[in-house]
């Protein structure tokens, strides 16, 4: 076993034009040397009055902090440095046999999916893996191994799963989550790809993206209230001509893409947007406890004594499905993402990824001997 902590980094994007055109003040301090982000209490002047003396200054301290607000400054990160800081290792992880998972997490409009999936001109961690991936296989192979390599991608939506690479369907088509020995808690019926290139993937990415932009003017806005799940998985089948042995290394790297954090309130909402508020709610506040759980300090007491909660893993679909990614046999990351004048939602981001440095995974290798 090979444990260690969640890794923390945080991501601060630059003004939209609508809060550059206000005039907003900017109130995110990273300090690159340090990694070190600082939350500023806003001018008196944006503030009722009630409200002033909650604000104060906030420092924490992450893997790392990255600055992506103003691209004249020397250390604004780009999603190539993003990539390079962290993706690249996992990357490695996974070569070596281990499961990763990268999620974003923040409200809506602070970055998650520019960071995850980016733009044709800017692209992000998801296709930068991939492509990756595909030169590694192609310029540095193992001798004598096989290389597979697979590729789903799901949203959960109102705590049903669907399948973002099939056509949608009228009504839906919801698939169920199993648990068996051998593969742990999968999605049943779920679509995945064989790919033998970075244009397959590509080509795969596209179409599960169409699927939830569809939905998200049909719908109004359903990608801040799902989260998307894609996964790659890697298999390396190695014959070493020396013992006459074959082994089989299986990874998996999923890479989220969450919900609007500010779901996780409960006060919004009415009627249908009630229901579906509340339903979504119940993925995102899950994994809110999932977290502080296994955060808990008590958790990791050295005189072994059991833990004092049990994990609330199966108290949501996207916990369920995550359970390994988050506190088991798996390297995980997560990128907390943020908008640079919005204090609340700020500190509520900042401080949830605060508690996120506190789990500790145990990744093991992933391997099986076929002689
Ligand atoms: P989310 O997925 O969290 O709702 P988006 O990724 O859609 O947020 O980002 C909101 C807007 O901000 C988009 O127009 C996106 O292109 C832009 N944006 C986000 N992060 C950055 C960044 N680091 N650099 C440049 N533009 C960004
Ligand atoms: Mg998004």
């Amino acid at each position: 076993d090979d444990p260690g902590n969640v890794k923390v980094v945080v991501r601060c994007r630059a003004f939209v034009r609508r809060e550059r055109e206000k005039g907003t003040q900017c109130l995110i301090r990273m300090d690159p040397a340090t990694n070190r982000t600082i939350l500023l209490a806003p001018n008196d002047g944006d503030l009722d009055s009630n409200a002033r003396k909650a604000y104060e200054d906030k420092e924490f301290l992450f893997d790392k902090s990255f600055w992506s607000h103003d691209e004249a400054d020397p250390h604004y990160a780009h999603q190539e440095d993003v990539y390079r800081s962290f993706g690249e290792e996992f990357l490695d992880h996974n070569f070596n046999g281990y499961h990763t998972c990268i999620f974003a997490y923040g409200q809506t409009g602070s970055g998650k999916s520019y960071t995850m999936m980016g733009t044709p001109d800017n692209p992000g961690l998801i296709p930068r893996t991939c492509e990756e991936l595909f030169d590694r296989i192609r310029e540095e192979p193992t001798p004598n191994t096989s290389y597979h390599v697979q590729v789903s991608y799901f949203e959960v939506y109102n705590e049903h799963v669907r399948d973002l690479l099939v056509v949608r369907t009228n009504p839906p088509m919801y698939l169920k989550i199993r648990e068996s020995p051998k593969d742990g808690v999968y999605v049943q019926g779920l679509t995945e790809v064989e790919v033998k290139s970075y244009k397959d993937v590509e080509r795969l990415m596209k179409l599960g993206d169409m699927s939830r932009t569809t939905a998200a003017t049909k719908m109004n806005d359903t990608s801040s209230r799902s989260h998307a799940v894609f996964t790659i998985r890697l298999k390396q089948i190695t014959h070493s001509l020396l013992s006459d042995e074959t082994i089989e290394r299986t990874a998996r790297m999923r890479l989220v893409d969450l919900a609007g954090s500010e779901r996780a309130k409960s006060t919004e909402a009415t009627g249908q947007r009630l229901k579906e508020g509340g339903q979504i709610n119940k993925s995102l506040t899950t994994l809110g406890r999932v977290i502080a759980a296994l955060a808990d300090p008590r958790r990791h007491n050295p005189k072994g004594r059991r833990p004092r909660e049990v994990v609330p893993y199966r108290d949501s679909v996207l916990t369920w499905l995550l359970r390994d990614s988050l506190g088991g046999n798996s390297k995980t990351a997560m990128v907390a993402c943020i908008a640079p004048c919005d204090y609340d939602e700020t500190l509520s981001t900042l401080r949830y990824a605060d508690q996120a440095k506190r789990i500790r995974t145990r990744a093991s290798v992933n391997q099986d001997c076929m002689s």
